[in-house]
Order: C-alpha cells, then sequence, then structure tokens
C-alpha cells in the first residue's frame, strides 16, 4: 500500500532511492579522514568530548537521592569506571593517530571490537553490559555530536543515492551530504528560504520541508520517493507509480536539457529592453555550474561557506585564495557579501558559543556581528579588496539598518585600503560598494541610501522574513510567507523607485528573482537586474525573452493596492498566461 506524506517542496526534482533516517539521539556516525596536522587537534576534541561525559555522569550520580536502591549509583559508577579504562581513554586516541580516521570513527570500532567480546562471554550477566559500553559510548558520541564538524571532511560515500530523512538540516549537514551523492532530502522543519532550502536548490538537489512526523512513517531503508517540486513523499508505491515518477524524472531532465538553446541568447525581453541576469553563488562548487548558466556575472556570492565545518575562522590568505578563484574563472564583475554570519547560518557548523538568544535573526547578525568583531571583518575586507586586483569585484553589506553602520562599514573599508598602499598590495582603488536592502527600514529609507551607494541589491528572504514577522526557518508559519503580500510589493517598488531617482543601481538577489512565476511582475515594477540561483538562470532567461513589456496587462501594478490575495494570485496568472 502506498503511503503519501505531503509536505512544502522547496528545491524541484524528483528523486526515487531508499530512506536513510537521522535521528538526533543517536549521532549517524561517518568516518573521514583527518588532515595530519589537525591529528592533534582530534584527539583533543575526544578528549574533551570525554572529559565532558565524565562531568555529566558525575552530576548525575550527585542528583541521585540519598534514598535511592545503591544499584542506581553502581550503574553511574560502572560507567565511570569505563570511562576510565584504557579501552575507552586511550585506544582510540592510538586509533585516531594511527588511522587518522575522526574521534567518532575512532570510538565506533573500538565499541565494535567490545561488544564483540562481550558476545563471546558465556556469563549472561556480562554479556548484557555490551548494553553499557553502547550508552557510554553514546554519551561521547552526542556530545561530539553537537560539535559535529571538522575542517576538511571527507565524506565515505555511504549515503550515495539516499534520500535523507531528518527532523531537520543545518546547511553545513546539507553541503556534506551533498558530497556524498544523496539523492533528496526530507525534514520535519524548515521553511521555503531557509538558508538550508537555498543550498538545496543551487546544489540541485530534489528537497521537501515540512512533513511532520516523517520519521515516525517512514522506515530506514525503505523505497521512496520525493517530487520536490508538489511536496509529496511516496512510501511503498507499487511498479506503476514508481514508473510513473521515473518518467516525471526524465521529462524533467529533457526540461532542464531544453532550456540549453537559452545558453548563448542575449537576455532581452521582446520589446529590446536589455536585462541582467547574474547568478548567486554559495559554494566554490557553484562557480562551474554559473559558468555553464550563461550567468553575467554574480550577484550575490555569499561567503559564508568559508565557516562552515570547521573550527577555525578563514585567514585572510584562505579568503583571498577563494575569492580569486572566483574572480579569475567568471566573466563579469563578482559581488561579494560580507560575512552574513548569524541566526540560520550557524558560525563554526553549528557549535555554540555565548549565550543564547531568544531571536537569532533580529540579534547579532550580517554587519552588526562584523562591526562587533573588527578583527574579522577586516580580515575579510582585505582579502576581497585584494581580490579586486584580479578582475571586477564589488563589496556588498548584508542587513544594513541605518546610516551609521553603512559609515560605520566604510570606514573599516577605507581604512584596510590605507593598509594595503602602505604595504605597496594592489587593489581596485573604485571598488564599487553596495548594501542589500533587506529590512524594512532600509526599503522605507531607500533614496538615503541610493544616494550614498554604488548599488543596492533587495534581498528578499529576508525582506519578506522582516516585513511579514516570520521566522523564514519556521515551518509553523510557513503559511505566512507571501512574496505577493502588498507591503513586501510595496517596499521593493519603493527601492526600484528610489534607484531609479538618484540612478543608482538596483538588483535582487533573493530568491524571488529566481521564481518564474513572478519574472513578469518583477519586469513590469521595473527591475532589470536580477541574481539567482544558477539553477534558475535558463528558465527566467526563457521567460525574459518571451515578454513583451509594452503588451503586459495596464493593471498590472494594481497588485500593489490589492488586499486579496486570490485576486493577486488570479492578477499573476493572468499576467504570465498572456503570450
Ligand atoms: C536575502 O535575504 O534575500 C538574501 C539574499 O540573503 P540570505 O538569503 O543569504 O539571507
Ligand atoms: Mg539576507
Amino acid at each position: 500500500m502506498t503511503l503519501e506524506l505531503q509536505g512544502i517542496g522547496v528545491s524541484r526534482g524528483i528523486a526515487i532511492g531508499r530512506a536513510h533516517i537521522l535521528f538526533h539521539n543517536q549521532p549517524d556516525v561517518r568516518e573521514y579522514l583527518i588532515p595530519a596536522f589537525s591529528i592533534e587537534q582530534e584527539v583533543d576534541r575526544l578528549k574533551h568530548a570525554t572529559e565532558q561525559a565524565r562531568d555529566q555522569l558525575l552530576a548525575i550520580r550527585n542528583h541521585i537521592p540519598a534514598n535511592a536502591p545503591t544499584d542506581v549509583s553502581s550503574f553511574i559508577d560502572t560507567h565511570l569506571l569505563m570511562l576510565n579504562d584504557s579501552s575507552l581513554s586511550s585506544v582510540p586516541i592510538d586509533m585516531i593517530r594511527s588511522r587518522r580516521c575522526n574521534a567518532e570513527w575512532a570510538l565506533q570500532l573500538q565499541r565494535d571490537a567490545l561488544i564483540n567480546v562481550f558476545n563471546e562471554m558465556d556469563d549472561p550477566y556480562l554479556r548484557t553490559r555490551q548494553d553499557d559500553v553502547d550508552h557510554v559510548v553514546n554519551r561521547i558520541h552526542r556530545i561530539l555530536a553537537d560539535e559535529h564538524v571538522a575542517d576538511h571532511e571527507i565524506p565515505d560515500g555511504r549515503l550515495k543515492d539516499h534520500i535523507i530523512i531528518a527532523e531537520d538540516l543545518t546547511p553545513a549537514d546539507t553541503v556534506l551530504m551533498q558530497h556524498q551523492g544523496i539523492a533528496g532530502f526530507v525534514t520535519e522543519h524548515g521553511g521555503a528560504t531557509s538558508h538550508t532550502t537555498i543550498l538545496a536548490r543551487s546544489l540541485g538537489i530534489p528537497a521537501i520541508v515540512g512533513v511532520e512526523s516523517v520519521r515516525r512513517y517512514i522506515q530506514d531503508n525503505e523505497p521512496l520517493i520525493i517530487d520536490g517540486e508538489s511536496g509529496i513523499v511516496l512510501a511503498g508505491s507499487d511498479g506503476s507509480v514508481v514508473t510513473e515518477y521515473r518518467k516525471k524524472l526524465i521529462d524533467f531532465r529533457a526540461h532542464i536539457a531544453s532550456l540549453s538553446r537559452y545558453k548563448t541568447q542575449p537576455t532581452k525581453t521582446k520589446d529590446e529592453k536589455a536585462i541582467k541576469l547574474l547568478a548567486n553563488a554559495e559554494l566554490p562548487e557553484d562557480i562551474s555550474l554559473i559558468s555553464n548558466a550563461g550567468a553575467e556575472g554574480i550577484g550575490l556570492y555569499r561567503t559564508e561557506f568559508l565557516y562552515m565545518n570547521r573550527a577555525t575562522p578563514p585567514e585572510e590568505e584562505e579568503q583571498l585564495a577563494a575569492y580569486r578563484d572566483v574572480v579569475e574563472s567568471i566573466d563579469g564583475p563578482v559581488t561579494i557579501r560580507t560575512f552574513d554570519l548569524g541566526a540560520d547560518k550557524t558560525v563554526d557548523g553549528g557549535r555554540h558559543h555565548g549565550p543564547t538568544v531568544n531571536n537569532p535573526a533580529l540579534g547579532l547578525r550580517a554587519i552588526r556581528l562584523c562591526l562587533g568583531q573588527p578583527a574579522m571583518f577586516r580580515t575579510q575586507l582585505r582579502a576581497i579588496l585584494r581580490a579586486s586586483a584580479f578582475g571586477k569585484v564589488k563589496v556588498m553589506f548584508p542587513m544594513v539598518s541605518n546610516q551609521q553602520e553603512l559609515a560605520q562599514a566604510r570606514n573599516q573599508l577605507e581604512s584596510c585600503k590605507k593598509e594595503l598602499d602602505r604595504e605597496g598590495i594592489d587593489y581596485d582603488h573604485h571598488i564599487q560598494v553596495g548594501v542589500m536592502i533587506e529590512i524594512p527600514a532600509s526599503a522605507v529609507c531607500a533614496e538615503m541610501f541610493a544616494r550614498q551607494v554604488d548599488f543596492l541589491s533587495i534581498g528578499t528572504n529576508d525582506l519578506i522574513q522582516y516585513t511579514l514577522a516570520i521566522d523564514r526557518v519556521d515551518d509553523q508559519v510557513n503559511y505566512l510567507y507571501d512574496p505577493l503580500h502588498p507591503a513586501v510589493l510595496r517596499l521593493i517598488h519603493m527601492t526600484l523607485l528610489a534607484g531609479k531617482k538618484h540612478d543608482t543601481e538596483v538588483s535582487m538577489c533573493g530568491e524571488m528573482a529566481g521564481d518564474p512565476r513572478l519574472t513578469r511582475l518583477l519586469l513590469a515594477m521595473g527591475l532589470n537586474n536580477f541574481s539567482m540561483h544558477p539553477n534558475a538562470i535558463l528558465e527566467i532567461k526563457q521567460i525574459i525573452n518571451e515578454t513583451n513589456l509594452t503588451e503586459l496587462p495596464r493593471e498590472t501594478l494594481t497588485i500593489l493596492n490589492m488586499d486579496n490575495p486570490f485576486e493577486a494570485e488570479c492578477l499573476i496568472e493572468t499576467i504570465n498566461s498572456y503570450d
């Protein structure tokens, strides 16, 4: 019998494969190689986790009531003894050094070896002690999983062609899994514009979010079909359904292939208005995708990947190498956005530092975080400036909310320029500076920014989040996510008008720019600079090239005043359906 579950399709494509369920309380142990220079760091990680496990057990023992049966505390004592025993305290460390493997894997190997020994024992009581081994090892694994990443992970390929089923995934998980060749993923939580989702789209991984309790309905290794457009998850499908979806998969691939004819065509409407199509880059791997997609440059280079899956911040030289690589491989300008860390873009793969905040999206993120950490910010600014000596680079500040922030960011940039001058290091002295318009306050005051910068870029993901007060990663309020809300559209329109008035270039780099349903509306509103994930470029180009702006229905812009979402949807249908 087929089981059908419905979620929100957030990254198009069909995936057919077996389920791999991730449970947070049973950490998924993977093997990866540790580079020689990080071995001692990995050893310390294991030692630290073991110490933490010991502290946890001691704390538990201290909380055992005095009148509790002695068995209870002896149970904890046994675990403490195991932790101190060399089989767990030093053998895994030797393995990390000899095999150059990660701490989790060394621990897992040692766990398997110990379980085998217990299994061979005749004494049934001693055989049951294998549970204790598992408890202790799981405790350390869980502690390691909290900080669960290390530099330069090399995946083992075990997840290849599987569909990952998880409560939620971090952007870092998504990147690692893509390296493992996963076919798709389904999560219980997440929103259409969360960073994880954006990554899935740009990596071309079919993905569905918001499938409540999916891990209860799907069995590990069960054959699955997912449709990343309709948001449907199918388990236990019979042969005819599988055949139907295989055909859909072939059609989808054929559709993508048919778009390739647009690659070399210029982007302009039928009435000859030239439009710029730029790409958003998330990861170094995107670069070849971008070159193939026919983008005229990069409108948003998200630099957060440099911080993902690692414990130490990237140095200037490492950043320079990454930026230079992009600048030298792409024809056209590269707009490098300074670190937009915080909220769902975790600083170091999810490790938590500092106080827990109630509203991370409203907290210390993006430019706020950078201005508060000048050393980190300046390192990046220097690297960006130095990269500008190798090609056309623009620098863009995220989440700017007032003039003071812009002034402070600019001061840092100017001071880095002077520093480079003193050091005799080359850079583009006329590097263009822009801000992202992604906070309603900045959209309302877009004119002020337009007067002061070389370009504006509308970040609709955050603009929608902050305008409609919906956390972009909270599936419970996903239903309120509405790019056609008149407040959102008016803020976009205001920004476009501000740019026009001050002759300042305005682009859009949020997900709305790559949504084919909205292309004609955005063109009608005056947008002529779109930046999107490379997978969307050719489809959007097709729409632009088939649009005659002078023939768009006159009432198109009445959408800015429509208080009825249904009417707005109908108008979009009308705009999109004429030839
Ligand atoms: C946006 O907010 O629209 C945007 C492009 O930035 P990010 O999604 O990286 O926050
Ligand atoms: Mg943003």
